[in-house]
This record gives C-alpha cells, sequence and structure tokens, in this order.
C-alpha cells in the first residue's frame, strides 16, 4: 500500500502541502471521528478516506511516530511515557501538534481526524483552531459499542509494525501467525493494547472522551454510528448516515 502524501504532511508537520495532489473543483469534507479505543475506529478512518477521497488523520498515528525519533523535546518524551501507560497525553501538548499542522486542517482536500479531540478542553481548543483558520466541520461520526466487547477486543488485536494492518487473533487472524498478511512483516501486540493498559485506557475515555460527544451532540453535528459488524457494512451505514445527515446524494 503506498503511503497517501497527506501521512507525510501530517507526520512530518508544517513545512509540508499536499494541496496539489486534490481537485479543487470537488467538495471535500471534514470530519472527526470518535470512539472508545478498540471500536475500530482506525480501520473505519482508512475506509471512509478511501472512499470520499480525503486525508486520514491521527494524533495515535502521529504519537506512534515520534516513538522512532532520534531527538525528542521533554514535551514529547513526557507524552510518549504517558502513551505507553495508556493515559492520554497532556491537552497542551495534543493541541500545540495540532495547531503545528494547522496546514492539514485548512488543506482543500479535506481531512478524517481520528483520536482527536478525547477531552473537553481539546474540543473547546479546536473549535478556537478551526474557527481562527475558517475551517468548519461538516460532522462528528461517534461509533458506538459496549465498553466490556471492546475490551475483549483490544486483548487479541495485533498491529502490523511496518503497514499498521490491524488483525485480530479470533476475529480476523493473519493467513500465517503474527505474520502480515499485506507486506510479510511480524505483527506486534501494541504496548497501549496490553491487558492493564487496556484498563486504564477504558477509563480514560469514560471520564475525558464521553463528554466530548455531547459537546457536538449540543451543536447538532454528532451523528451516532452502530459499530457492530464488517467494516465494510459499517462504512456503508456511516456514508448513510453522512448523506442523511449533510442532505447531499453522494459524497
Ligand atoms: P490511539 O491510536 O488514538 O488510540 O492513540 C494512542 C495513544 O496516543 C492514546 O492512548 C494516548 O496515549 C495518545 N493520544 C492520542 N491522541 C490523543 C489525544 N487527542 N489526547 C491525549 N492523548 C492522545
Amino acid at each position: 500500500m503506498s503511503q497517501h502524501p497527506s501521512q507525510e504532511a501530517w507526520i512530518l508537520g508544517q513545512d509540508l502541502s499536499c494541496e496539489q495532489h486534490f481537485d479543487s473543483r470537488q467538495r471535500r469534507y471534514r470530519f472527526v471521528l470518535l470512539g472508545p479505543p478498540g471500536v475500530g475506529k482506525g480501520t473505519q478512518a482508512k475506509l471512509l478516506c478511501d472512499r470520499i477521497g480525503t486525508c486520514h488523520l491521527s494524533t495515535g498515528d502521529l504519537f506512534r511516530a515520534s516513538q522512532c525519533l532520534d531527538e525528542k523535546s521533554p514535551a514529547m518524551a513526557a507524552a510518549l511515557e504517558a502513551m505507553r501507560q495508556g493515559q492520554l497525553v497532556s491537552d497542551d501538548v495534543v493541541m500545540a501538534m495540532i495547531r503545528e499542522r494547522a496546514n492539514c486542517l485548512r488543506c482543500g482536500g479535506g481531512f478524517v481526524l481520528d483520536g482527536v479531540p478525547r477531552t473537553l478542553a481539546q474540543a473547546e481548543s479546536l473549535e478556537v483552531t478551526l474557527s481562527e483558520i475558517q475551517v468548519e466541520l461538516d460532522a462528528v461520526i461517534s461509533y458506538e459499542m459496549p465498553l466490556e466487547e471492546i475490551v475483549a477486543r483490544l486483548g487479541g488485536r495485533r498491529t502490523c509494525a511496518s503497514c499498521k494492518a490491524v488483525y485480530h487473533v479470533t476475529a480476523n487472524p493473519p493467513q500465517v501467525k503474527d505474520i502480515c498478511d499485506h507486506c510479510g512483516d511480524k505483527l506486534i501486540h501494541r504496548e497501549d493494547d496490553q491487558p492493564e493498559t487496556i484498563r486504564v485506557r477504558m477509563q480514560a475515555y469514560t471520564e475525558a472522551t464521553q463528554p466530548v460527544a455531547q459537546f457536538y451532540a449540543e451543536r447538532g453535528a454528532l451523528i451516532p454510528i452502530d459499530a457492530h459488524g464488517e467494516p465494510e457494512a459499517i462504512v456503508e451505514r456511516t456514508l448513510t448516515a453522512l448523506k442523511s445527515h449533510l442532505a447531499v446524494e453522494a459524497l
């Protein structure tokens, strides 16, 4: 799978732009995805981006990529330690990284923002940042599933170290144990998918992130989506709900 130019712009930061890759005559959309860790949000983000031809901007991917940097600022080192323990990275660090990447938010190609906002403070700060650059969100999609189902899912999740494809030891195993079907690299059990870390992440979600859905519901932007079923069925469900919310026939 070739890397979308937007991923480079997003991961590496402000000096890159990929706007030239998009046809400016075509309407592009700006969505935020919400949902507990393990609900399948990352998979849905990729499928949705493929279907509507826009960029997947994930803060989790950003922090994981930063783990490979030789030099890390003290703020980034603290952020990565928080991530390793399943805790949320501080709002200041997250929002500074988002503001550094305002190019991606104002890009004519639109975006699917995945993993942020995760606290009310981030939601409020994102609202300010977007209004400063005169960008409006088209909708906030919230994937929903009971938390106990998700804990079982996360414990069995395996991720490709190279291409980031996601598997599950029972529900979606690779053809060869621990080897990625797509690129042949080794599958890893992400540090933040270990049982103790999952417990901490769920608590962080319940306390900090659930109020974010309410924040967007009050603005009439929230679209709840049942996250059960095959990924393709969920993306169809999402597209149907988006078309109805936006009152458009196609996306
Ligand atoms: P994710 O892949 O979205 O589940 O993110 C992985 C980890 O990165 C989370 O468990 C947090 O430690 C950190 N992280 C990502 N996005 C945020 C955010 N918006 N606020 C705080 N921490 C975040």
